[in-house]
């Protein structure tokens, strides 16, 4: 097993680690599926409101390629379409039924099979117009935009994360230890697209991770975000070719082993909590499980994320995406502080050393607060020290806003893995992942 070390980065203090029980909930009574969280898609409704579905049913494609198709995770009929801003889609509400709540036969689209025998004798088109159809051939990213995997392509290398995107996601411990066969076979399934596959886990996640030791390749620290496929890329590419290298993560990967296994889209998704004095075990609930029934009580002026530093805010009302496995319940501060600018800052998390906190190791509470307005670029390239793929992000963002995008390229914008690290110690609060993830979506839709 290869180390990879990263010189930058963070590691947080925070409070709120979930702890590594599991707990079942009840099903819900409704579960969405979100448009939301779905990078460039443009989808293409395949259903109405009222409409019958199973669990498995195409609920809406991506207009580019019409063969990938969103398929719906459980069984019962359309509640609603909720449509955002120019009728961009958000999600679809579906209610579900009792056939579902029983998971008979007959509430499940059923696919052929596939076993470690066929799969060798399985063509690769049968097997990518399979994993369309069944709804999670998307599950397969490819950099360096994080599109969908295009299915012509044959990547240089495929990086398994196992351990999600955020400080707070799932241990993959709990998921393999559940899922050790589909693991194996969605490992087998990715070698039939590359000769090439990474698998990486956190050093701190390797002693509940024995069982599959023998296919991690590669170690990384547990320093944010060592482990996001975008990083540990940027740390092993030593060709152009490795530009375009695919990702997955463990979750995806064990949806589309069970998926082969059985025929059957999977419906189980583990979740973690995070949430101001409570320390939550894992929960496993449903695909596109409601936030309101997994979140709990909430404070209406708080916010829920859907990762610490790079997920979405999301709405009470929302439904969970496919990509998002994690929430992170983040309290309002209430009232202003006063005159906190002369306080020793004990309790304050924060990358700079100007606070006390830095000089002890317990967990710190977050808030919504920002501590201020944006303002200029001060040039203290606090930016550039955290930026663990050694960008310059305000040079970029400066590219950027003097629409010099060959500049912005020049300084590595398509390295950015959108970590969110810049934004968090900027002490202008400029808002640098989301100005740079903006300009390489622009670039990536013009060269499209
Ligand atoms: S530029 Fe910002 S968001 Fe991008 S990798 Fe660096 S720190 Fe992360
Ligand atoms: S951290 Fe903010 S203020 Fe400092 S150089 Fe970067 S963009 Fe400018």
């Amino acid at each position: 097993m290869e180390k990879i070390k990263i010189s930058k980065g963070f590691t947080p203090k925070l409070a709120g680690m979930p702890d590594t029980s599991l707990i079942k909930l009840p099903p819900p009574h409704t579960i969405g599926l979100s448009a939301m969280d779905i990078p460039h898609i443009r989808p293409k409704l395949l259903v109405k409101e009222n409409d019958r579905v199973k669990t498995g049913t195409p609920l809406f494609c991506d207009k580019r390629d019409i063969s990938i198709q969103y398929v719906s995770p459980g069984t019962g009929s359309i509640k609603k379409i909720r449509f955002g801003e120019r009728r961009k889609l958000q999600e679809i509400v579906i209610a579900l039924d009792k056939s579902d709540k029983s998971a008979k036969s007959e509430a499940f689209i059923q696919f052929d099979p596939v076993s470690r025998s066929t799969l060798k004798s399985l063509s690769k088109q049968e097997l990518i117009l399979q994993l369309k159809q069944g709804g999670l051939w998307q599950c397969l990213r490819q950099f360096p935009a994080k599109d969908t995997a295009d299915s012509s392509h044959i990547p240089a290398m495929i990086i398994v994360s196992l351990n999600g995107n955020d400080i707070f996601s799932p241990h993959p411990g709990i998921l393999i230890g559940r899922e050790k066969a589909a693991f194996e076979f969605g490992l087998e399934m990715l070698k039939l697209f590359s000769n090439r596959i990474v698998v990486t886990a956190r050093q701190s996640s390797l002693p509940e991770l024995e069982s599959v030791k023998a296919h991690i390749t590669h170690q990384v620290t547990d320093t944010y975000p060592a482990w996001d496929p975008g990083v540990v890329l940027f740390h092993l590419k030593k060709s152009m070719e490795e530009n375009t290298a695919w990702c997955i993560t463990a979750e995806h990967l064990v949806m589309m082993g069970k998926f082969l296994l059985t025929g059957r889209y999977p419906i189980e998704k583990i979740v973690t909590i995070t949430k101001k004095g409570d320390k939550k075990p894992h929960i496993l609930t449903r695909q596109g499980a409601p936030i309101k029934t997994i979140a709990g009580s909430f404070h209406r002026e708080g916010m829920i994320t859907t990762g610490r530093f790079n997920g979405r805010i999301a709405d009470i009302e929302d439904h969970l995406g496919l990509f998002e496995n994690t929430l992170n319940i983040i309290d309002n501060a209430g009232e202003e502080e006063l005159f906190g600018f002369i306080k020793p800052g004990t309790d304050k998390t924060s990358v700079s050393r100007a606070f006390l906190s830095c000089l002890s190791n317990s967990p710190k509470q977050e808030d919504c607060t920002l501590h201020g307005e944006e303002r200029a670029c001060i040039n203290c390239s606090y930016c550039e020290n955290i930026c663990p793929n050694d960008l310059m992000p305000n040079f970029i963002m400066k590219a950027l806003h003097s629409d010099e995008i060959e500049n912005a390229l020049e300084y590595g914008l398509l390295d950015c893995c959108r970590c969110g690290l810049c934004s968090y110690t900027c002490p202008s609060k400029i808002e640098l992942a989301k100005i740079l993830s903006h300009g390489m979506d622009s670039h990536y839709k013009d060269k499209a």
